[in-house]
């Protein structure tokens, strides 16, 4: 029996959500609380990118959604690093050769709100959802002519962002425990625009860093030949964004941390004063559903920091997850229901852990000669063990495996590879075949351990 699905939250997950169940014989409506960014001005202009990984086109495959985004999806192979004494260097992602993809976040949600729409799905723009009285399934939304609207749900995802107005509404009922933590650092968007004849400025199938220590910035390719910079840094102490309230200021610091790059900004002060300074947040909570009524989903149930480039393709994957579960249980949500908070919750926190541990990799580890040598023995591990050694980074991005399984090898991960570097020159050794017997232990013995 098919079931009448409310879903809050036109964002990318739940749109993707919203296809998915429409094909499965659903009935489905959006409610979005912004206007259509589709025909609303202000969208315009502004091009704010994500990197997409494998978890995330593994749901844009299910809505049929593949082929037509890799059309405007820029592979960047490896980080490019721009190091304070002006010098650059490169780290390949993958041994294979893989990618992670630049994708632009309102293109993506555009296409996937007409998607949803050519499928069947009404989307109600403009239905901000004040509250929900859970037990009984009542949503309760403001319009913006200062009138409230309760509708009576069937089935309910909360598929509205780190502030969900379904986790708040969880929050007062019996026996939930949530926690909603803010990073000390902000974020704040800047842009590299193409040069004069419209070429791209800096490489472009690389992710450009500036580890700069506490802080950092980072570049990611557009298909206008444009980069969008975000620079991360405290919002107090020493280096932080309560220091730079001058232009001044603002160009003293750039001058001297980002030299390479301030030539190619010419709209840096403008930009650095006009856009906001956004704060970062990590929320946990627990239970994810209520019975066989409603469910969180996406940053509603796991918001995190953006520091692995996975807050959208966790939220993907829980579509997947969501959609095998159904092919598998049929009608009975219930189960699938239970189920999916079972299978999902673990990965949802091991994706937040992961996601703070990579920013002190991005903008502190990145540049150190050791870091860089381990990564290079570890996709020659890769290369030589392939079914028994996958770098963490390596599961995260190029792979299905759990984030659950991915973090518990990371201190299997550390241990072998200080053993190794312990061991001297990596490349030299192993050259010498009673090296490379002992390097099959150490391999042996870390694939049993994981
Ligand atoms: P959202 O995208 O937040 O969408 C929620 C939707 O719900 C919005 O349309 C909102 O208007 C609507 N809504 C909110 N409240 C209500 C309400 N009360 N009533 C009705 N509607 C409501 N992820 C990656 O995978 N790769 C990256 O490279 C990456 N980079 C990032 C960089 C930054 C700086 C940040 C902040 C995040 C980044 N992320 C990245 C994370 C990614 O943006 C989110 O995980 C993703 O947008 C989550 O999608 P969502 O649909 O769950 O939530």
């Amino acid at each position: 029996m098919s079931r009448q699905v409310s879903i809050l939250g036109a964002g990318l997950v739940g749109s993707l959500l919203s296809v998915i169940l429409k094909k499965k014989g659903h009935e489905v409506t959006l409610y979005e609380r912004r206007p259509d960014m589709r025909t609303a001005s202000g969208y315009a202009g502004r091009s704010i990118n994500l990197a997409m990984s494998a978890r995330g086109w593994k749901g844009l495959e299910l809505a049929g959604l593949r082929e037509d985004l890799e059309a405007i999806a820029i592979p960047m192979y490896g980080r490019q690093l721009h190091m304070p004494d002006g010098s650059q260097a490169y780290q390949s992602y993958s041994k294979n050769n893989e990618a992670i993809y630049s994708v632009s976040r309102g293109e993506l949600n555009k296409r996937l709100m007409t998607l949803a729409e050519q499928n069947g799905v009404s989307i109600k723009f403009e239905h901000k959802c004040s509250n929900v009285d859970v037990a009984n399934n009542k949503l309760n939304f403001s319009l913006p002519d200062g009138s409230t609207q309760a509708v009576q749900a069937d089935l309910l995802f909360g598929a509205d962002g780190a502030f969900s107005a379904l986790r708040q509404s969880y929050t007062h009922m019996d026996k939930v425990n949530c926690s909603q933590n803010y990073l000390e650092y902000g974020y704040k968007e800047l842009n590299i625009p193409a040069g004069k004849d419209g070429e791209m400025m800096m490489e472009k199938n690389a992710l450009h860093i500036w580890p700069r220590g506490n802080y950092m910035m980072i570049a990611l390719p557009n298909t206008d030949n444009t980069f969008t910079c975000t620079m991360f840094m405290p919002f107090e102490g020493p280096n932080s964004f309560e220091k730079l309230k001058t232009e001044a200021e603002v160009k003293a610091f750039f001058d001297e941390k980002f030299g390479d790059a301030v030539p190619l900004m010419p709209t840096l002060i403008e930009d650095f004063f006009t856009n906001p300074t956004s704060s970062l947040i990590t929320t946990h909570i627990m239970p994810w559903h209520y019975k066989d009524k409603s469910a969180l989903i996406g940053d509603a149930a796991h918001a995190i920091v953006p520091f692995y480039g996975q807050g959208m393709n966790a939220g993907f994957e829980d579509c997947t997850i969501l959609s095998g579960l159904m092919d598998v249980h049929g009608e009975d949500w219930t189960t699938i229901l239970n189920e999916y908070e079972r299978k999902r919750k673990p990965n949802g926190d091991a994706v937040a852990a992961l996601a703070l541990q990579n920013f002190v990799e991005m903008r502190d580890k990145v540049g150190d000669t050791a870091f860089l040598e381990r990564k290079k023995i570890e996709k020659e591990l890769g290369k030589r063990y392939p079914d028994q050694f996958v770098s963490v980074y390596e599961m995260v991005s190029f792979s299905h495996t759990p984030y659950n399984t991915a973090i518990q090898c990371i201190q299997a991960q550390d241990s072998l590879l200080h053993a190794i570097m312990k061991e001297g020159d990596f490349f030299k050794n192993v050259e010498d075949g009673r090296f490379t017997a002992k390097l099959d232990t150490y391999i042996t013995e870390y694939h049993n351990a994981v």
